[in-house]
């Protein structure tokens, strides 16, 4: 008998765990690990295996985004923090691990404690009934992903990640890009000026980045990857770039209908036209993200910021993420499930962990964490009170469920982006303003949140 089922016993399904087991409530593990199952990527059968990195990045929480992560999960008592201060191995000012000793760690609290039952199980459907966390990751196994596709009405569900990369919008110089929308088109949802940052190119500046696409370095696919499907639009811009030198110019980068205001020459047969654009659409409802669009890349990220600091406008500009192309599993999290990870229509079921849209060991470890939390709050009969936006913890959750654009919904990590913007402090001590706000907002939650000792 138990309280609670988790599903899947990578970073957000241990994490959840550990803080349900340690509030009382007892948790039945399901890993498919350890029965004869695998995935393509893990390499052992124990609990919260790192599949790829070593590093949880960096552990400054007065400047950095995920530094702060860190400090708000450690003052939770995350299992995932605890360990890794066991398995921690030197890394300058970034946080990584001995990953066999981190994920003995995590294996052994877990193992250990009277809550928690681990079993070397697959699930293969959604539960009907009784309280549930869905936590199996990225390459939640294929019959599960069918299940959650039944439930959650999307139409796909495991495909490859076509990540275009994100930029800051206080990093762009708007002396030399414009805001329009192609031919003035608007809908209901439209800014009045228009909706996408226009980037121009000259034919000269155009043809450089060109040959910069087929030049630059990329990684290769893994061997699984490979066996997995394209669907449409996800065409990597270099592939596309390969094809011919003007697929660009019929594609993405077209500069038809938009007239650049900085053009000053004479004749304009065709309107101000660009030769050749790079177009940036918001991407969240702070507007304080936007993405390349059509960018999705398998340039290697180094080849990506020398890349894309050539485009005009974009010279300083600073990437809250770069584009990626890998196998993923998650759903639409802004449209399926409510704020505090429920399923809508499907209540008793949870979702945490990468399959939520959040990226990172850290980000789907954290949101493990409140998904343990927020089960922990229903089981006690509590209302639950999600942490201030203005933290690292709410900031990601806002942007999981709810804030983030659902049509153009992709894994998200956490970073400063995603935070309620502070426009009035200098850009220099801008970073640490944000985190001194979260450590107050986050500290007097904290301390409302009624918990149940361990
Ligand atoms: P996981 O840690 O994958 O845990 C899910 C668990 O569920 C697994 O143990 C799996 O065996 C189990 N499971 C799946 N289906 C079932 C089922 N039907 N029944 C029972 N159990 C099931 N992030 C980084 O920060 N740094 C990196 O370097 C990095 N590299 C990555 C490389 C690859 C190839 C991939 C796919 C992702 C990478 N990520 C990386 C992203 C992400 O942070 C990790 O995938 C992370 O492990 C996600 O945590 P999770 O708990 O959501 O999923």
């Amino acid at each position: 008998t138990h309280d609670i089922h988790i599903i899947g016993g990578g970073l957000a399904g241990s994490e959840a765990a550990w803080q349900l087991a340690r509030r009382g409530y007892r948790v039945r593990l399901s890993e498919m690990r350890g029965s004869g199952e695998m995935t393509p990527a893990h390499q052992t059968d124990g609990l919260a295996e790192l599949v790829c990195s070593n590093s949880f990045r960096s552990d400054d929480d007065t400047k950095n985004a995920v530094g702060l992560l860190h400090h708000e999960m450690r003052r939770l008592d995350s299992l995932v923090m605890r360990a890794g201060e066991v398995a921690r191995v030197p890394a300058g000012s970034a946080m990584a691990v001995d990953r066999d000793v981190f994920s003995a760690e995590v294996q052994r609290t877990l193992e250990e404690h009277p809550n928690v039952t681990v079993v070397r199980e697959r699930v293969d459907a959604l539960p009907a009934e009784g309280p549930t966390i869905v936590a199996t990751g990225p390459l939640t196994a294929q019959t599960l992903a069918e299940s959650i596709v039944g439930a959650t009405g999307q139409d796909r569900l495991a495909f490859f990640d076509a990540i275009a990369p994100i930029i800051h919008r206080d990093s762009i110089d708007m002396s030399k890009c414009w805001i329009q929308s192609r031919w003035n088109k608007r809908t209901a949802a439209s800014n009045e000026d228009g909706d996408y940052i226009n980037c121009p190119m000259t034919r000269e500046q155009y043809l450089a980045f060109h040959q910069g696409l087929i030049d630059g370095d990329k990684t290769e696919f893994k061997q699984w990857e490979a066996d997995t499907p394209y669907f449409d639009g996800c065409m990597p811009i270099e592939v596309m770039a390969a094809r011919g030198v003007e697929t660009l110019r019929y594609g993405p980068m077209k500069g038809v209908g938009l007239d650049n205001p900085y053009d000053t020459s004479e004749e304009h047969p065709q309107g101000r036209w660009p030769y050749a654009v790079v177009q940036l659409r918001q991407d969240n409802k702070l507007g304080t993200l936007w993405n390349m669009v059509g960018f999705q890349t398998k340039l290697k990220y180094g080849a990506q910021v020398e890349l894309f600091r050539t485009i005009p406008g974009l010279e300083n500009a600073e990437f809250a993420r770069l584009g990626g192309l890998h196998r993923n599993t998650f759903i639409n999290s802004p449209l399926v499930l409510d704020r505090q990870l429920r399923l809508k229509g499907g209540e008793h079921i949870r979702f945490a962990g990468q399959i939520t849209g959040c990226e990172g060991y850290v980000e789907s470890s954290a949101v493990g964490l409140m998904a343990g939390l927020m089960a922990a709050a229903e089981l006690a009969g509590r209302d639950w009170t999600a942490p201030p936006r203005t933290s690292a913890f709410g900031a990601l959750l806002s942007h999981i469920t709810g804030d983030a654009e659902a049509a153009t919904f992709q894994p998200m990590n956490v970073n400063f982006g995603l935070f309620p913007p502070l426009h009035d402090v200098g850009k220099k001590v801008r970073k640490e303003a944000y985190t001194n706000r979260a450590k107050e907002d986050f500290g007097q939650w904290l301390g409302a949140m009624e918990t149940v000792p361990a």
